[in-house]
């Protein structure tokens, strides 16, 4: 097969060849409904999913609900998700949400993006997340700080800012694979491609990958095919 050159077949290609390697990826928050998954978006803000997850069971178990967190004190919220970081800003935004979700949606979390980013906390990074996994809607792409570095890595966007290069993306990735694009991309950034040492010899998006080929001093003109 052919090397494809487009970006978006560039795209099609890391899609094809990530859900062969990832079969499984999905979002690694823990969650059970669609507000237990924006509560958990809210906090992965700044943090790991992993320590997301440390405290969700207790917070979801106290908390079960949007009229439990607008009931409860900001104070308290702030404790139960201190380990998250950013704690008092984050508990402020759960309740604001949750105020939001009752008086606005009759206590049910939107399903659109443009009805998601209008509550306290939510940015279009949480709203793909939401729209996407807790709705099956495909109206935006979640760029996080691995789905931002690898896009960039692989020459499908130059832009540092999420929002920037979510709208990049959104014009070259296959709409059905927006919200897998995300898990993909954190899969392959965790396991293969990360921050700081790239393992790029054994990466399977090296024949895709402008950064990999310079990492490893191949020619541009005689990259082999994918
Ligand atoms: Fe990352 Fe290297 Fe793979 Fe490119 S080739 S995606 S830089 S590990």
């Amino acid at each position: 097969m052919a090397r494809p050159r487009g970006a978006k077949a560039r795209a099609t290609a890391v899609v094809a060849l990530l859900k062969e390697l990832y079969p499984v990826a999905r979002c690694a928050l823990q969650h059970s409904n669609a507000y237990e998954l924006l509560v958990a978006t809210i906090l992965s803000a700044q943090t790991t999913d992993e320590r997301v997850n440390l405290v969700t069971p207790e917070l979801f178990r106290r908390y079960p609900g949007p009229q439990a967190f607008a009931d409860a004190d900001q104070g308290e919220i702030a404790k139960a998700i201190f380990q998250t970081g950013f704690y008092n800003q984050k508990a402020r935004s759960l309740r604001g949400a949750a105020l939001a979700v009752l008086e606005r949606h009759g206590g049910k979390v939107p399903r659109r993006t443009e009805q998601l980013v209008r509550l306290p906390g939510v940015g279009r990074k949480t709203a793909a997340v939401v729209s996407g996994n807790a709705f099956g809607r495909r109206e935006g792409i979640a760029v996080d700080t691995h789905v931002g570095r690898l896009s960039r890595r692989l020459g499908l966007t130059t832009e540092t800012d999420p929002e920037r290069a979510e709208r990049d993306l959104m014009r070259i990735v296959p709409r059905s694979a927006w919200v897998e694009w995300s898990h993909l991309l954190i899969f392959h950034g965790r396991a293969v491609c990360s921050s700081r040492a790239p393992r790029c010899p054994e990466c399977v998006l090296l024949d895709l990958c402008p950064e990999g080929q310079a990492r490893v001093g191949r020619p541009a003109r005689s990259r082999r095919t994918a």
